[in-house]
């Protein structure tokens, strides 16, 4: 499943922030979708990359001591090595998919410095509204329904707007 990119690719990782993590166990290591377990299988990624819970397994960063980078992210020149067929979960990133008192939000990481300088300007309502179609498509829904996994309580980020999944 594809997603209009929101960051311009020169922007993204520029920081280098994305793909690094501070705990090992991160809550926004990503998740994969089932499709998505059995792709990467079938392209050769070692099984020990992906958790129980179909999650990335980190690893420790070689840069940087107490912290940790997906075992995709190239560090050398700060760049996804699958980009192609990166998860649904990172194409999504800064947004995620949010668990609040029963309800879904379509929220957003505060912690992506781009998001900080568009989050009031007219692009960024208008790739909400873009999102928000296609979240909740029927498709989308039934991905979500086939993957519940992907739906945390992402305490940080900033909630957006309900979603009805
Ligand atoms: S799969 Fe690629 S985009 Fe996703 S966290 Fe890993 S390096 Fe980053």
């Amino acid at each position: 499943m594809k997603i209009k990119q929101f960051i311009p690719q020169d922007v993204c990782l520029s920081c280098r922030g994305c793909c690094r993590f501070k705990e090992m166990d991160s809550i926004l290591r990503p998740c994969l979708l089932e499709e998505e377990v059995q792709e990467l299988l079938d392209k050769q990624i070692p099984f020990a990359a992906i958790s129980i819970e179909r999650k990335l397994m980190l690893i420790p960063d070689p840069k940087q001591e107490n912290s940790y980078i997906c075992p995709f992210l190239n560090v050398e020149d700060n760049h996804c090595k699958i980009y192609e067929f990166r998860p649904f979960e990172c194409q999504l990133y800064p947004f995620l998919i949010s668990l609040r008192n029963n309800k879904i939000f379509l929220t957003v990481d505060l912690n992506c410095p781009y998001v900080k300088e568009v989050i009031h300007k007219k692009e960024f309502k208008e790739y909400t509204e873009y999102l928000s179609a296609f979240l909740n498509t029927p498709a989308c829904k039934r991905m979500f329904k086939d993957n519940p996994h992907l739906i945390q309580a992402y305490i940080e980020a900033l909630d957006l707007l309900e979603l009805n999944l």
